[in-house]
């Protein structure tokens, strides 16, 4: 193959989870045809390679099939969410779909990965991700640092609860330019965390 690109690819934010129709398999297939690497992720993402004259092309059809379509690599991965088995408006769906919409493919410096639940039973593991979103009742409470991998493996500390779903979205946006702007080099997120300090990231984000 030539010089090649990946894409990554999710169906829509929906009761049910990560669910592909049967068409949009077969579109991922005919879009991406023969020779692409289509690889699932470990974060609810497939990783669709194709070579770079054809990444358009192919990324627009996809979206036309209903797909999510995002950049791979180092940036934000787009929202692993639970399966909504308590239903759209008791789970929160709207209000992921949103975050979903501003976060995903934002430029980090590592890998960020935001895990939302919408209930505290967080069948979605929230508290193994960088940023874990747990809604309780009508509110929201967000989590950080969580570290799935290794011998030092850790859970999210809570850095701000009760909050309102107006505000959730902020608030995050608000953590991701925050590290964006202050990690040192390529930090991961549970160092940064650790360095900077739960006190302190409260502060800045509800300045
Ligand atoms: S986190 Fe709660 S609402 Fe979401 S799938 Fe799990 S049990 Fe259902």
């Amino acid at each position: 193959m030539s010089e090649t690109k990946k894409m990554a690819v999710s169906p829509a934010i929906q009761v049910g989870g990560s669910l592909f129709t049967p068409q949009q398999l077969a579109d991922i297939g005919n879009a991406a045809g023969p020779e692409a690497k289509i690889e699932m992720t470990s974060f609810k993402q497939l990783y669709v390679e194709v070579p770079v004259e054809k990444h358009d092309a192919v990324k627009e059809a996809l979206e036309r099939s209903g797909l999510e379509v995002n950049p791979a690599g180092f940036v934000t991965k787009s929202l692993i969410a639970c399966n909504f088995c308590k239903g759209a408006e008791e789970a929160g769906l709207e209000t992921a779909r949103m975050l979903n919409q501003a976060i995903a493919g934002l430029a980090t410096p590592t890998p960020v990965k935001v895990g939302y639940a919408g209930c505290a039973l967080g069948t979605s593991e929230p508290l193994l991700k960088d940023i874990g979103v747990v809604k309780m009742r009508d509110t929201f409470d967000i989590y950080v640092g969580g570290e799935p991998k290794g011998l030092k493996a850790g859970l999210a500390k809570l850095l701000v609860s009760g909050l309102s779903g107006a505000r959730l979205v902020p608030v995050i946006t608000k953590l991701i330019d925050y590290y964006r702007e202050n990690a040192k080099g390529k930090e991961k997120f549970s160092k940064f965390v650790d360095r900077i300090t739960i006190e302190q990231l409260k502060q800045q984000v509800s300045e």
